[in-house]
Formats: structure tokens, C-alpha cells, sequence
């Protein structure tokens, strides 16, 4: 399976720089899936920039619900319809901005799956909890609590720690991390589970790429600041292994 590159914009991009940017994913070869998740405004018109390029696109959020009086949230349903095929769901900075808890992450990822979308759930400690030698148990209890129990998608690994800080963890960890999260996943989701693509996330950079990326069972990277620039992250896409 070719490796899963996936860019979290967060709050930042503009209908302004979004062309160029698409314009020049689009003019590059990669080896990898590509997937950019801009802020809800920009998926419209980006969807229509990378209409048959290969190139996904997703969103950052969605709300449980179908619709209704939610002020502010988007629903799973609009989101597909604008033209994304994906939704970055339980992402830490949502989990501690919004408080949203496992539970609720389970509730946004079925109405995702229910809506056409592919839910990329993330998961990951603390630097509290991994320093307490609690990394594993948090991230399997996340996954316990947070996936319904028709999940179908990708998760990524982000030790909230390592999320815009530079900072990442060892070769080793990641790696046994990683083992973990498929074991885990096996378990919980016995046919789908051994194949599902477990992205890396946390300050990854063209520098540190080839090296994350070729790690065992990390199928891919979710990449936050180094996604703004296309250069970066196409540098980050080419240095996937080859399949
Ligand atoms: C993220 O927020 O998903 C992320 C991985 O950010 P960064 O690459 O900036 O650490």
C-alpha cells in the first residue's frame, strides 16, 4: 500500500494562496496518496482545483449530529458534499480546545463513516503520561473509547507532546507504539484490523521524513506546520519508501 500523506492546515491558509498551492501538488509526481485538510471554506473551491488529480481532500471536524441548531459546526454529510473524502477526527488540540472526549470522537467518527467520509482518527499521550510510563495504555484506552464499532478508516499517532514542537519520539518508540496500535486495532476489529493505515504525526519535516516514514507499521504521516508550504510537503511526500 503506497504511503498515506496527509496536511493539517489547522486555522491557517487563505482562499488567496490556495490555488497556488494546489496548483503546484498538482504539477508534482508522488508516489504517495496525498491528502490536504484545509479549513472548511477553502474545501469547495480546493476540491474543484484537484478534481481528478488523485489528490484528497479532507476537513479538520465534523458534529455528531446529521444537522440541526449547532451554531458554528459542520455537518459530515456538508462536508462530503463540498467535495472532501476525509475528516481529521479527535485531533488533541480539539480534544483539549473543546473538550471533546472519547466518547464524543466515537460519536463524530459514525457520523462520518455514515456521511462517505474516511475518518482519520488521532491518537496519542502526553508528555505527563508517557514520562509516567503510561503512553500505551492511553493511547489503547483512546482507541477502546474513541472508534465505533463499524470503523473503517486510518489512525495517526500523535503524541500531543511531539505536535508542533520539533520534538519526536525515538525510533524505538514510535515503532513499539505503533506495534501497540495494531495489536490493539487487531483485537477490537479482527478483519480490518490488520490493515489498517496507522500515519505518524508530530513534527514531521523533510529533515526527519525518510526516516519516520520508513519505521515498521507507519503507514504514512499526518503533518501539520511543514503541510502550509507545498514545497515541504511534497519533500515530505517523496520521501515515502517506494512500494
Ligand atoms: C498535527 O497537528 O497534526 C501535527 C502533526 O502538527 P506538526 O506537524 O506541526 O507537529
Amino acid at each position: 500500500m503506497p504511503s498515506i500523506i496527509a496536511g493539517n492546515w489547522k486555522m491557517n491558509g487563505s482562499l488567496a494562496a490556495a490555488g497556488g498551492y494546489a496548483d503546484a501538488l498538482k504539477a508534482a509526481e508522488s508516489r504517495a496518496l496525498l491528502i490536504i485538510c484545509p479549513p472548511f471554506p477553502l474545501l469547495a473551491p480546493m476540491a474543484a482545483s484537484f478534481e481528478g488529480s488523485g489528490i484528497a481532500l479532507g476537513a479538520q471536524d465534523c458534529h455528531a449530529r446529521v444537522s440541526g441548531a449547532h451554531t458554528g459546526d459542520v455537518s459530515a454529510a456538508l462536508i462530503r458534499e463540498a467535495g472532501a473524502t476525509h475528516v481529521i477526527l479527535g485531533h488533541s488540540e480539539r480534544r483539549a480546545d473543546h473538550g471533546e472526549s472519547n466518547a464524543i470522537v466515537a460519536a463524530k467518527v459514525a457520523a462520518a463513516l455514515g456521511a462517505g467520509l474516511i475518518p482519520i482518527v488521532c491518537v496519542g499521550e502526553s508528555e505527563a503520561e508517557r514520562d509516567a510510563g503510561e503512553a500505551e495504555e492511553v493511547v489503547k484506552t483512546q482507541l477502546r473509547h474513541s472508534l465505533p464499532e463499524n470503523f473503517a478508516g486510518l489512525i495517526a499517532y500523535e503524541p500531543v507532546w511531539a505536535i508542533g514542537t520539533g520534538r519526536t519520539p525515538s525510533a524505538a518508540d514510535i515503532t513499539a507504539m505503533h506495534a501497540a496500535i495494531r495489536d490493539a486495532l487487531t483485537g477490537q476489529f479482527p478483519a480490518s484490523g490488520p490493515a489498517t493505515p496507522i500515519l505518524y504525526g508530530g513534527s514531521v519535516k523533510p529533515e526527519n521524513a525518510a526516516v519516520l516514514l520508513a519505521l515498521p507499521q507507519v503507514g504514512g504521516a499526518l503533518v501539520g506546520g511543514a503541510s502550509l508550504k507545498a514545497a515541504d510537503f511534497l519533500a515530505i511526500a517523496a520521501s515515502a519508501p517506494s512500494v
